[in-house]
């Protein structure tokens, strides 16, 4: 546990001076293990949550879960969350148990926890202490749930997505009885909340062996996400796919960056063509219009979700998008990546060119060379931002205010003739330059 945070070492050695037991315990051990970077420290302690309070009386301490026993401790700008040791009675709603006592052995507290992995102590003083073979499970790369899986997912529905975001991020397999009793109780995902269900489904999509999960439990996830089982096997009838539709989808997700908004447009970008599929008189499969459709469906999908209505957006507009020829070979390329830069922003102008690039990479290998017609137009739009080029009427040398002063009348005169004029800068064909500008608004206003 070399990466511990002195704090954390610190609020340990206060515990234990005070009489209390305390310990590292959960995601930390695990990821310190693993020689991974820990999201968060958490402490377990046998010191009740007032007796917790009175050892930390004068540092800040935030009740953040009193009635779990858990608070938040800050010292020297690190926070901690320090937990009393603590069983789990009954869960009569397969997510919240019904009462939560407090108890004086780690070993019980230890048995609570979700998955072997997640279940290990350390104190500076004991070491390790594993009681359910973490350690091995760790070694042999395997999420095995704490006691019977069967009884560990009926508790707690979250858990079944939990070991799958788990397996998503570390690379490991989930052990034949965990996994066997995740399919099983698959159903009880409907009781959990959307918000949570979302916040798991991302940290899942953003692991790096997101399409291994994605291909081995669809049949899970389908639960949260229905949308998924139309998209499994639907053959694609193409010799430009290799992959069925989920397969290919998975692909582009492994081939994106690891981050929300790339990661569920990628997932997403094809969830129109169960709809839309269509086969010809030759057999071959088409999906007219399945971007469109698609973006629809990503639209109810994420807001079902409960994500937030820029997410929503940004992703929607990547799906809608994700088919359409950023510069089709008639016309200027530079003219239509600035349009597209201009809707978009910057940021996400280059998350579509990341999808487009790795939607061609998800296709049969005779067929990926689109992704270097991706490279071009990047290389052609770092070219374009570099020069400071006007990519909206706002980014014109001129505003709607010039134009007034110059006797045009006020309304829609003023933006139709933005418009001409950022059309001109786009095109070339007029200097972005103020003077330039205005004598070409009076030219176009007054023919003078
Ligand atoms: P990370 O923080 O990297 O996402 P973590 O393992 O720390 O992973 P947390 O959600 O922070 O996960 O939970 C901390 C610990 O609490 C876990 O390691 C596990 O021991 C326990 N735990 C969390 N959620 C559950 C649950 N639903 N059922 C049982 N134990 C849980
Ligand atoms: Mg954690």
């Amino acid at each position: 546990m070399n990466a511990a945070p002195p704090q954390a070492l610190t609020a340990l050695a206060r515990l234990r001076a005070a009489g209390y037991e305390a310990f590292l315990v959960g995601g930390c051990v695990r990821d310190s293990l693993l020689g991974r970077v820990p999201e968060d420290w958490d402490l377990t302690t046998s010191a009740r949550p007032a007796q917790v309070q009175a050892v930390f009386s004068g540092e800040r301490l935030i009740e953040t879960g009193l009635k779990h026993g858990t608070q938040t401790l800050l010292l020297d700008g690190q926070a901690m969350e320090i937990t009393t040791y603590r069983t789990e009675s009954a869960y009569t709603d397969h997510r919240h148990p019904d009462a939560v006592a407090f108890t004086a052995s780690l070993r019980e507290d230890l048995a609570r926890r979700d998955f072997t992995v997640n279940a290990m102590a350390w104190s500076p003083e004991a070491g390790l202490v594993d009681p359910f073979d973490g350690q091995g499970d760790l070694n042999r790369s395997i999420l095995r749930c704490v006691g019977d899986p069967m009884r560990r997912f009926d508790e707690d529905a979250l858990r079944i997505l939990r070991a799958l975001r788990f397996s998503a991020q570390l690379g490991f397999s989930i052990e034949g009885a965990t996994a066997e009793a995740a399919n099983a109780l698959r159903q009880t995902l409907e009781l959990v909340s959307r918000e949570r269900i979302a916040a798991e489904l991302t940290k899942l999509l953003c692991g790096a062996d997101a399409r291994r999960v994605l291909l081995t439990y669809w049949q899970i996830l389908a639960v949260p996400l229905p949308e998924l089982a139309p998209m499994a096997g639907l053959d694609q009838r193409s010799r430009f796919h290799c992959y069925d539709v989920l397969a290919h989808c998975a692909a582009a997700v492994e081939a994106v960056p690891p981050e929300k908004l790339l990661r569920w447009a990628a997932l997403l970008h094809d969830v129109g063509k169960p709809r839309t599929a269509t086969v010809d008189q030759d057999g071959a499969g088409h999906f007219y219009g399945h971007a469109a459709v698609g973006a629809e469906m990503t639209e109810a999908l994420l807001t079902r979700l409960r994500f937030d209505r820029d997410t929503v957006r940004r992703v929607t507009a990547l799906v809608e998008l994700h088919d359409y020829p950023i510069a089709p070979p008639e016309g200027s390329p530079e003219r239509a990546i600035r349009r597209l830069i201009g809707r978009l922003g910057e940021e996400d102008f280059f998350r579509l060119l990341a999808l487009k690039r790795a939607d061609a990479l998800a296709h049969h290998p005779d067929y990926r060379e689109r992704a270097a017609a991706c490279d071009r137009i990047e290389a052609l739009a770092r070219n374009l931002l570099a020069q400071k080029a006007a990519f909206t009427r706002r980014d014109l040398a001129v505003n709607g205010a010039d134009l007034v002063a110059l006797g045009v009348p006020r309304g829609p005169a003023v933006g139709a003739l933005l418009e001409t004029l950022l059309d001109e800068v786009m095109s070339g064909q007029t200097p972005n330059d103020r003077a330039a500008l205005l004598e070409r608004a009076g030219k176009c206003a007054f023919g003078a």
